[in-house]
């Protein structure tokens, strides 16, 4: 399968340089060349565990690795999941369900991503003979899923830096208590903003760059994607057959990359009624499928972090389908979008999406509401996908992370904590982190001394 740029200017190249190269040269973000048929007889077969289903649907796309190989990969990658199915689907309510993905080593479903992308990096380094580093900036979940994705391999080392004090205790524990020294967490003093900054500064200067060997963790990378959307069909194969019919998934969003993978695979033939952009405060998607208007405004701080985001970086995807994968129109709407911060979207068509929003108020009210309803907790982020939700239909709301993650707010909604082995496991280990003067020379100065 080869991937080619919605911006249409980069050659379409295959799944292993798709994944090195992330973002593709044009500027643009891969998207697979044409999108195949699931195989007809994949969807009755009921038994089929998590890794033989990644291997069939992530082979559709990788014709680079053979199929020993790939499932060495997918095996390596989902191997210790605490619970062996992965991704298991929770009935709560006669129409309703909840895709647990918070198995993974940091208990949110960036690990189905990142576990792929660790082992992919690792494949790099042996293929080119040459050191990486990664260097990435984080508001909680992507770091640490990363950094798990890549502690203690050989040839990487890995920076990752947070705001000091604006991430939970929690969060910064999963990224300063590995043990492995290839992790170098970063705190700064100043926002997440300023992070990222400093990170694009360092990736955007070229010399830089290739001198400190540098890649990104990237969030619009599309092997992402592409191991987010297996988990969809497993949703549906585990689902009652009386409820397969008019299937509903609700995803809490916000840089639309785990909603993507879904209406992708949908496009191959998983049947799908509706899905549903479940967004925070933040509601920038939410208007955008109200009103065809994308229109980015200021962050404002939500009890869910994870899905704060200003400019959804999946959304170049959408909008190249929505063109009928015309690369030519999305280029020069993009360009609009760079120029004027705001496109109105030619002949809307919210397709099979529809949106949901929550309130900081509503989250606490959806966590106590789900609890007594359903005697079930969910975390901040998964409160978001049960607003406005019709019962006479069948629904899957995706869990994309542990509630233990987020003590405070489920204190405040529940007036008790969750706890979740792992994360108390932590709390006894070694706290590895470093200071740096929040500027690109000291990070450079710091990368340079501390690289692999
Ligand atoms: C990243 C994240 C989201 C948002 O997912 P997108 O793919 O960016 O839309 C939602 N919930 C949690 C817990 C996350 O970590």
């Amino acid at each position: 399968m080869q991937f080619v740029s919605t911006r249409g200017g980069s050659d379409p190249v295959g799944f292993f340089d798709a994944f090195a190269n992330g973002l593709a040269p044009d500027g643009g973000l891969y998207v697979p060349k044409n999108l195949p048929l699931l195989p007809s007889d994949l969807l009755v077969d009921d038994a089929l565990p998590y890794p033989a289903l990644a291997w069939d649907i992530l082979g559709m796309f990788d014709s680079d690795h053979d199929s020993d190989h790939l499932i060495e990969l997918i095996d390596k990658s989902y191997g210790d999941f605490s619970d062996t199915m992965s991704a298991p689907l929770q009935q709560i309510a006669d129409n309703l369900f909840v895709l647990e993905l918070f198995h993974g080593p940091t208990l949110s479903f960036k690990d189905f991503g990142l576990q792929l992308i660790g082992n992919l990096f690792e494949e790099q380094i042996s293929r080119t003979g040459q050191t990486i580093n990664v260097l990435g900036a984080t508001s909680g979940d992507t770091g640490s899923a990363a950094i798990h994705g890549l502690a203690g391999k050989k040839g990487v080392n890995v920076f990752v830096l947070y705001p000091k004090g604006r991430i939970s205790k929690l969060q910064e524990r999963q990224m300063t208590c590995t043990g492995a020294d290839n992790i170098f967490p970063i705190a700064i003093e100043g926002s997440f903003d300023d992070a990222q900054a400093i990170v694009k500064e360092l990736m955007g200067d070229l010399t830089v760059k290739e001198d400190l060997q540098l890649s990104a963790i990237n969030s619009i990378n599309i092997v992402r994607v592409l191991a987010q959307a297996v988990y969809y069909v497993h949703a549906y194969m585990q689902l009652p057959p009386e409820n397969r019919d008019d299937v509903n998934f609700v995803v809490p969003t916000g840089n639309f990359g785990n909603i993507f993978a879904g209406w992708m695979i949908h496009q191959m033939g998983l049947p799908v009624d509706e899905f549903v952009v479940a967004t925070n405060q933040n509601d920038i998607l939410y208007r955008l499928f109200n009103t065809g208007e994308y229109t980015p405004e200021r962050v404002n701080p939500s009890l869910a972090p994870s899905m704060d985001i200003q400019v959804a970086s999946n959304f170049e995807r959408f909008l190249y389908y929505h063109n009928e994968k015309n690369a030519d129109a999305t280029l020069s709407q993009m360009a609009e979008f760079m120029s004027s911060g705001s496109i109105k979207i030619p002949n809307f068509n919210a397709s099979n999406f529809s949106a949901s929003k929550s309130t900081d108020e509503d989250i606490i009210a959806n966590i106590k509401r789900v609890k007594e309803d359903y005697n079930y907790v969910v975390d901040p982020h998964t409160a978001c996908g049960f607003q406005d939700i019709d019962s006479t239909k069948t629904h899957v709301v995706l869990a994309t992370a542990h509630p233990a993650k987020f003590p405070d707010v489920m204190k405040k909604a529940l007036g008790e904590v969750p706890t979740e082995e792992s994360l108390e496991a932590l709390k006894e280990k070694k706290i590895v982190s470093y200071e740096v003067e929040a500027t690109p020379a000291a990070i450079q100065k710091f990368i340079e001394d501390h690289r692999a």
